[in-house]
């Protein structure tokens, strides 16, 4: 058995023939023309751009059908590229001056894109290397050939093994016999894996080079949710896996039947579940999953890896999309949260020297209030459609909330002057991520409508501890008691002052953490789409007074350790078949 670490970037666990696509030695060979032929090949050139330009409309309307129109928004950059002016003057000049095929100047120049992207050193440009992949293999399918076709029909169910795997290419798998895929290269924000999420296909990437390795009919186990590639692996894990298969089948299975059904406590308490969503085919999934609404929708996930920030009426119809699938039930639309590791949205961004304490979130927004405005004008028009909720993100001082609810009347005030009227009125909101905030919230309580815990953001600045450092991971602890104080604090502020109040962060997708929320007073969880089954099926298991308990217990705890061995002796206790497949957080 040989197994493999990557990054997981699209949940699921899938079981299958080993199916291998190598081609990363591929290379194009020069190809030298005579100099009066050099017209004749421009004109070739000029034509597969063309002829490209229309394929991607096609996947751009076919993404846009089957993962949501953000996805397909993928292709539609992909167009702009193809008509770069630069692009298009150095193919044009390699042809002219140097008389080679049209296929050798796209392939020379676009690799040169791709290692300058690379050497660059940022992750975010290395990202877009995959779209550069992109580009150069449809306008070379247009020119007249494809470098290694994608696998047409197949027998057997199969994991797709690549060295990459472009966003067009996977958004042309066919998910009935390709059950998930694994690259050598690409990163955690690359179009390819929110092609993935969208297609709701389970994929691991950057595992490094591992394709010589692998042989022609071995089988594969792909763990998308711990990052784990295992290749013909050992009787007893594959035996494992295929339970686990069976089991989250069943699970959600049961959640289609308890879909329904309240998420409720084993003595009555009633919890309500929300889905945390980044791209709008993701609240049509959250909602087949149970969720009651959308309690958090991350929209600079629509701003992210583009050259130009989108316009208002794109963002109009993106988010007025949100609301459609979300069928009459609440959206709650989180302003921009970029800075930090959220950057290359077509914006100006500082180089600072400690952007997750620099200009980010709520702070970025209000350095740039147009296009603070031409969001909140998009979110409201959308907001003529279904209930719309607006939320600011890493709300630090009143003097912010106070600049932030002043143009959002402002801009009301311009819509409703034009004849634009809310579905439902507009509760305005915060998220509590930075300790000061919480510390001043009876400041806060009187004037927002509904508060938010952002818990990832809230345990980095409470511990002080960069949450992607790997270096310091072992800080970033979700049972540490001063977190859990905050916590606690927040709820009690908010309740003395009847202020709604949720968690959104990722300590509400875990069994574990959720039922230390729930003891803590928590009643509203948002999570990822993925997590809903087994958070519904923890609390309608779980009884609210041993939640308490639990919970009262590790306010009085001194660190994240001891908390953690108590959860987990409850959870043993209580209810053992939680933590059958739950790996607890730190
Ligand atoms: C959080 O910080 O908990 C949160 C939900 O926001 P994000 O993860 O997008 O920073
Ligand atoms: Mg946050």
């Amino acid at each position: 058995m040989l197994e493999l670490s990557g990054i997981a970037v699209s949940p699921g666990v899938a079981i299958g023939k080993a199916l291998i696509l190598d081609r990363e030695g591929y290379r194009i060979t020069r190809t030298e023309i005579s100099p009066e032929d050099s017209e004749a090949e421009c004109e070739r050139l000029d034509q597969a751009i063309r002829q490209a330009i229309s394929l991607l409309d096609q996947r751009c309307a076919q993404t846009t059908r089957t993962a949501g129109s953000q996805v397909g928004a993928i292709f539609a950059a992909h167009q702009q590229f193809l008509l770069d002016p630069v692009v298009r003057s150095e193919w044009d000049r390699l042809i002219r001056v140097e008389h080679v095929s049209a296929e050798y100047a796209v392939s020379t120049v676009l690799n040169r894109f791709a290692q300058a992207f690379r050497q660059f050193g940022s992750d975010m440009l290395a990202e877009r290397v995959e779209d550069i992949r992109d580009v150069e293999r449809t306008l070379l399918e247009a020119l007249g050939g494809q470098p290694v076709a994608l696998p047409g029909q197949l027998e057997e169910p199969s994991i797709l093994l690549s060295h990459d795997l472009t966003p067009s290419e996977t958004a042309q798998l066919d998910p009935q016999t390709v059950l998930g895929f694994c690259t050598e290269s690409g990163g955690p924000g690359g179009h390819t894996a929110i092609v993935a999420r969208g297609m709701d296909l389970p994929a691991i990437v950057a595992v490094g080079p591992f394709l010589h390795r692998i042989g022609k009919d071995s089988l594969v186990v792909l763990d998308g949710y711990h990052g784990k590639v295992l290749i013909d692996p050992r009787p007893d894990i594959l035996r494992r896996y295929e339970e686990e298969i069976l089991l989250r089948r069943d699970r959600s299975l049961q959640l289609g039947k308890m879909r329904s059904l309240p998420a409720k406590t084993r003595d009555g308490r009633r919890i309500a579940l929300f889905a945390n969503i980044e791209f709008p085919a993701e609240a049509t999934l959250g909602l087949e999953r149970g969720a009651e609404g959308i309690g958090l929708y991350r929209t600079e996930f629509l701003f992210l890896g583009r050259s130009q920030p989108p316009e208002e009426q794109e963002q109009y119809e993106v988010y007025r999309d949100v609301v459609e699938r979300a069928q009459g039930k609440p959206v709650v639309m989180r302003t921009l949260d970029l800075g930090a590791d959220k950057v290359n949205a077509g914006l100006p961004m500082l180089a600072e020297s400690n952007p997750v304490l620099g200009l980010r979130s709520i702070r970025f927004s209000l350095r740039y209030p147009d296009l603070l405005r031409s969001q909140l004008r998009a979110m409201l028009r959308a907001a003529a459609h279904g209930p719309v909720r607006i939320m600011f993100p890493m709300v630090t001082t009143l003097e912010e909330w106070r600049r932030a609810r002043a143009i959002v009347d402002e801009v009301m005030g311009e819509l409703e002057r034009a004849g634009w009227r809310a579905a439902v009125p507009i509760e305005l909101g915060m998220m509590l991520e930075v300790p000061a905030a919480i510390l001043l919230l009876d400041k806060f309580a009187p004037v927002a409508d509904f508060f938010s815990i952002g818990t990832n953001d809230l345990i980095q600045y409470t511990m002080a501890v960069d949450r992607s450092n790997e270096w310091v991971a072992d800080l970033y602890a979700p049972f540490d008691p001063a977190v859990l104080r905050l916590i606690r604090r927040a709820v009690e502020v908010a309740e003395a002052h009847r202020v709604p109040i949720s968690v959104c962060g990722e300590m509400s997708s875990s069994p574990a953490t959720a039922a230390l929320l729930i003891g803590l007073g928590i009643e509203n969880l948002s999570a990822p789409p993925s997590a809903l089954p087994d958070v519904k099926q923890a609390i309608r298991h779980l009884r609210h007074a041993d939640c308490r308990q639990v919970a009262e217990r590790a306010l009085e705890q001194s660190t994240a350790s001891e908390v953690r061995r108590s959860v987990q002796e409850f959870l043993q206790e209580s209810a053992p078949e939680l933590l059958q497949h739950e790996v607890l957080p730190r």
